[in-house]
């Protein structure tokens, strides 16, 4: 992973200041040019005292002054959540420090949480959860899955060549990497899902709505605004609340009661209006970019609507649709001047991808 030049690196030796690009390895890899490249164990790295807001490491392995400087609050907290030992020579900040705690910000929006639940501390929140702590929510998140729709994979060779296809595009298009991870489920229930950590699930139940490729595309846009907003990361604070915040603080979590509670309250919430908005933005300007009608996501879920009865575990229930949110997708402007998004053999072997085989 390769994160910009929001770091800088003091060797220790001259006060020269260097943009160095992080890369988190085996080891921490700093950057400045490509052939010269520093490397820290994580555990051999520490917290050094530095302003609020900056994440301010030595190494064990560096000279003495040597300093990294770290302002982007979700790099450092990806970083933090490696290195186990960061606060081992400062007395009485392990543990919550070692995760969050450099962040006064971060500290008081937990305790926010803790007391009030107030969903604007989980938005100050989100940002700052690690990635590799989404992730292994994620994980979590999709047994729950698994075990509320009890779904398998489909992924019958011509289907899945489709889906990748389709995935790609709109992947890519939307400026994300390949580390996002999607399939389609088999079963009836119409729905679509971003879990956190970067995994959507399209429900065979919406393939089986879907009139057209444009309208799929669509939601798996507006699924990637999801994943880019972070918002079922917030959900999933908001929701979990306490024990979410308390596993994010020590780090103690896998296989606890607690994490399997949020997880299906991350499957069974819905998003708000606000984040429902942002990811429908998100999505209509993904689908001018491909050249495709963005309004058709707004008629796959108005057919949703109209036939479904029990709507409790469909797309509607966790991505509400309204009045306006219909209105805004139906009153942007059509431009399908772009190639289709699949031919015609590719999107008849996509809703049949669920198919034994084909
Ligand atoms: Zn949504």
């Amino acid at each position: 992973m390769a994160i910009g030049d929001a770091a800088v690196y003091f060797d220790g030796k001259t006060n020269r200041r260097r943009l160095v690009t992080l890369t988190f390895g085996d080891r921490l890899e700093l950057r400045e040019t490509s052939d010269q490249v520093i490397e820290w164990g994580y555990a051999d790295i520490r917290r050094a005292d530095g302003p609020s807001g900056v994440l301010r490491l030595t190494c064990l392995t560096a000279p003495t002054l040597a300093r990294l400087e770290i302002r982007d609050a979700a790099m450092a907290a990806d970083l933090a959540w490696r290195c186990a030992q960061l606060d081992d020579n400062v007395p009485g900040r392990h543990g919550v420090a070692a995760i969050v705690g450099w962040s006064l910000a971060a500290v008081s929006s937990i305790v926010a949480v803790i007391l009030f639940g107030v969903p604007l501390a989980a938005d100050r929140l989100a940002p700052l959860v690690p990635q590799a702590f989404e992730r292994r929510f994620g994980d979590v998140a999709e047994g729950q899955i698994a075990a509320m729709f009890g779904a398998r994979l489909c992924n019958n060779a011509l289907g899945q060549a489709a889906f990748t296809k389709l995935v790609n595009a709109v992947r890519e298009t939307a400026g994300l990497d390949t580390s996002v991870e999607t399939a389609v489920l088999a079963t009836p229930i119409p729905n679509a899902f971003a879990l956190p950590g970067g995994k959507v699930y399209v429900f065979n139940g919406l393939l089986a709505r879907a009139q057209n490729p444009d309208e799929i595309a669509g939601v798996l846009a507006h699924e990637l605004g999801h994943l880019v907003h972070r918002d079922a990361t917030r959900n999933l604070i908001y929701n979990g609340g306490t024990s979410f915040l308390i596993g994010l603080l020590f780090g103690d979590i896998t296989g606890s009661g607690a994490l399997v509670f949020a997880s299906r309250s991350l499957v069974t919430s819905s998003y708000s209006r606000q984040a429902e908005q942002n990811a429908d933005t998100f999505s209509v300007d993904v689908m001018h970019r491909l050249g495709r009608p963005p309004k058709a996501m707004g008629e796959l879920l108005f057919r949703v609507t109209g036939k479904e009865v029990d709507k409790s575990l469909s797309i509607l229930s966790s991505h509400p649709l309204t009045e306006d949110r219909l209105a805004r997708m139906s009153s942007v402007e059509q431009t399908s001047d772009g190639p289709p998004l699949l031919t015609a053999a590719e999107w008849a072997a996509l809703k049949a991808i669920c198919s034994p085989q084909n």
